[in-house]
């Protein structure tokens, strides 16, 4: 079968591979998500990915064989978390912050393959009307639910978005859809903003001007809620400087190290500092039970559909700042 595997730091290739014999229901995979995580795989800079690897865990699939429970034809997600079960944060009822949590796709072979195998139990069915490229989204559409639940936002509240990429967009789309009635995008990328724009989301270009301006057309000093997605040190001072007294600022992003934050302002605002990591398979669920009403944004994100042999390029465009807001490879 054909599968995207990542051979080497900057080399990505579509390779002829075994069928995935062993344990778990054998897929055969409809469409994979590319997400952040792959990229930096791609780059060699994930700390646990290592080569050759199958990437790819964001797939919608259909199961292959009668097995466990689910029958030839079934449409189904993947949960991509695995969790040890025996660490005392996954014994603490927290297995999505697993102190050894690992990833189908990161560190076993995942879903941007024709076929893969995934125990039962990280199955998630979902309906066979909601579109292939929207259905590979229910996971970073979990990353956002999950987001959202840690920084408590209120339809009422305020919200700024710092980056939006495929992830700060989806949860744009997503707090909308729960009527937040106020979510200002911001970002680095100005033909980024123009095509958010058009998609009909409220986005501005960051600047100090930007936040003061975005501030002003709602009567605020500060913002209830903001999201970081950017990833960037700026964006992190940014947030701590336009959020409210007494606000929450959630780190969605995936840094990479230690950075410096204004540790006087955090205290003597009372802002609250959220960490967010994953989603729970509750979040997931309710993200995948969600699906249907969000096709139509999640539509717009994913843009053009691509096929498997498209994903080395697409990686490489993607990771030199190019190619869509989100790509979704069809299998
Ligand atoms: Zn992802
Ligand atoms: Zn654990």
């Amino acid at each position: 079968m054909k599968a995207v595997v990542y051979c080497d730091p900057l080399s990505v290739a579509v390779q002829d591979v075994p069928a995935p014999q062993g344990d778990g229901v054998l897929l055969n995979v409809e469409a994979c998500g590319i997400c952040g995580t792959d990229l930096t795989i791609f780059k060699g800079a994930h700390p646990r990915s290592k080569p050759p690897l199958i990437l790819g865990h964001e797939f919608v699939a259909r199961i292959a064989e009668d097995r466990e429970g689910f029958a030839k034809g079934d449409r189904v997600v993947c949960f991509p978390l695995i969790s040890c079960g025996t660490c005392e944060t996954c014994r603490s009822g927290q297995p999505h912050i697993c102190e050894v949590l690992r990833l189908y796709g990161i560190d076993e072979p995942g879903g941007m393959a024709e076929q893969v195998r995934i125990p039962a139990a990280d199955l998630i069915r979902i309906g066979d009307h909601i579109p292939a490229a929207v259905a590979a989204q229910a996971e970073p559409l979990a990353v956002c639910v999950h987001a959202a639940r840690r920084a408590r936002v209120k339809p009422t509240d305020a919200v700024a978005i710092i980056g939006a990429g495929p992830i700060g967009t989806t949860l744009a789309a997503f707090l909308r859809q729960e009527g937040v009635s106020s979510v200002k995008l911001f970002d680095t990328n100005a033909t980024r903003i123009d095509r958010l724009k058009e998609g009909g989301f409220d986005a501005k270009l960051v600047s100090p001007a930007a936040y003061k301006q975005a501030l002003a057309e709602i009567g605020r000093s500060g913002f209830d809620v903001i999201f970081e997605c950017a990833g960037a040190e700026q964006a992190v001072t940014d947030a701590l400087e336009h959020v409210r007294v007494g606000g929450r600022v959630a780190i969605v992003s995936i840094h990479k190290g230690a950075l410096p934050v204004d540790l006087q302002r955090i205290a003597f605002r009372e802002i609250e500092l959220i960490g967010t990591r994953v989603y729970t398979r509750a979040d997931f669920e309710d993200a995948v039970a969600m699906m249907g009403r969000m096709t139509e944004s999640l539509s717009w994100i994913a843009g053009d559909a691509y096929g498997l042999t498209d994903a080395p390029d697409m990686l490489r465009d993607l990771a030199n700042g190019a190619g869509p807001l989100k790509a979704i490879v069809g299998v």
